[in-house]
């Protein structure tokens, strides 16, 4: 799609620049869908469009490190390209006064929870770059869909967000101020959302939301659901993401055992295993607790990896503490972790703790514990070397194909590199992993 600014005829454009995780994906695939609604056409990058928005992430102080830095950028695109420049998302609900009073180059800017309100806002703050829309059609719709910077409806899988907010209060964690309450989507609306993934290419659909386990609450609406949207025809892969540790998810397991769509692969963010560290985290659990769940998940699945997570370095973590955690990771092995340097974040209580630690202190605690998990991770690939995997493709260039292990998330996991360029994307099959790179692997499709 050409900009459209210089010829009058033409509807404006647009292009959604997406940072953090997928459900952010899944709030611009809203978002696109509401612009388009109100007549503006996708435009294939950010300096081709007469509107530029920007999807922001504020979860840790990275996160927010790379939402200014691309904020930064995109006003020097602005002074260049004409265009509107619009925030929103998470840093824009947290930190909307700074952006009205020092960026002055944006031009719009609003939060979490308006995403389908998108084309809406826009036209009644800028009434005179939209043009009446005479009629509506889905197809065109759909088609559109590949443009924007929202690509996934090209790739063989899609995310569907089944819920948004969170009730927990973890005492490290800023998204139930940013996202509200725990607010959960209907099973009618999740599995439309499904079918239309699969109507427009998808074969995996990955269920997301801030706290999936929480879904139902204490009823069986969550179990339900996965049943029916594993039920969805044509869809071969159901994907779960965000498994708080607990009872929840370790009822959610025996259906991982009886229904084979779902993928062997349990992500269950643990933050710590201390006891002691985790009620000051508010959170429950502790490392015997863990460790039966993990085992459990791989006495459903066998061949099931496990994604988690662990913050370093929160108010008053011991070195003993950190102790725990390599002795965990060791003892468990868990075959992905993500490792996290404790920052506080203005509005939560854990920045109104006793005991911080010094940045220094912090990052040689992450350093030890990623020493530990890279002496399991050699073990982890060694072990898949030689072995086949169920797998999908997901990109075919000139250079042969990436392909994908079910044990592996799309754009969180790792991918085997086939140099075969007669696999198509989408299909499915078995790869045999016979080399690894620090995080990839090298492989063979072998049907
Ligand atoms: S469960 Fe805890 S870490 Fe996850 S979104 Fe809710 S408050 Fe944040």
């Amino acid at each position: 799609m050409v900009k459209s600014s210089s010829t009058e005829t033409l509807p404006k454009s647009f292009y959604i620049t997406t940072l953090g995780c997928p459900k952010n994906t899944v709030d611009s695939m809203s978002m696109h869908q509401s612009l388009l609604k109100e007549g503006l056409l996708p435009a294939n990058d950010p300096e081709a469009s007469d509107f530029h928005l920007i999807n922001t992430c504020t979860f840790i102080q990275d996160a927010t490190k790379e939402t200014i830095q691309t904020i930064l950028d995109s006003i020097d695109l602005k002074k260049k390209s004409n265009q509107k420049l619009v925030v929103v998302g998470c840093f824009a609900e947290r930190a909307g006064k700074e952006i009205s009073d020092d960026l002055p180059e944006v031009d719009l800017h609003f939060g979490t929870g308006k995403y389908d309100q998108a084309g809406d806002i826009l036209k009644k703050t800028f009434p005179l770059d939209f043009k009446e829309v005479k009629e509506f059609n889905e197809d065109i719709l759909e088609r559109l869909t590949l443009s924007s910077g929202i690509e996934n409806y090209s790739k063989p899988y899609s995310y569907v967000k089944i819920s948004d907010g969170c009730n927990r209060g973890c005492h490290f964690c800023i998204i139930p101020n940013l996202r509200g309450k725990f607010q959960d989507s209907s099973e009618e609306s999740v599995l439309n959302e499904t079918r239309k993934a699969i109507a427009a290419g998808a074969k995996e659909i990955c269920l997301v939301s801030q706290d999936t386990v929480f879904y139902g609450k204490d009823t069986d609406k969550l179990l339900h659901l996965i049943e029916s949207v594993s039920e969805v025809k044509g869809l071969e892969i159901l994907r779960l993401l965000y498994l708080y540790p607990d009872k929840k998810t370790e009822k959610l397991l025996d259906l991982y055992g009886k229904i084979d769509k779902i993928a062997p692969y349990l992500e269950s963010p643990l933050q710590h295993v201390s006891k002691s560290v985790l009620k000051s985290m508010n959170r429950t659990g502790e490392y015997s607790y863990f460790k039966s769940l993990f085992e459990k998940a791989r006495s459903v699945k066998p061949d099931l990896e496990i994604r988690t997570s662990f913050i370093l370095g929160f108010p008053g973590e011991t070195k003993d503490d950190v102790d725990e955690i390599i002795r965990f990771i060791q003892d468990v092995k868990p075959e992905k972790v993500n490792l996290f340097p404790y920052s506080p974040q203005d509005g939560t209580k854990g920045a109104l703790l006793e005991g911080k630690l010094k940045d220094k202190e912090i990052s040689k605690r992450v350093n030890l514990v990623r020493d530990a998990y890279l002496e399991v991770l050699k073990d982890v690939h060694q072990a898949r070397v030689g072995r086949t995997y169920d797998a999908i493709v997901d990109e075919v260039t000139e250079e042969g194909a990436t392909v994908r292990r079910l044990q592996d998330a799309p754009e969180i996991d790792e991918v085997v590199f086939v140099e075969n360029k007669s696999l198509r994307v989408g299909q499915r099959g078995k790869v045999r992993v016979d080399s690894f790179f620090e995080l990839d692997m090298a492989g063979t499709w072998v049907n």
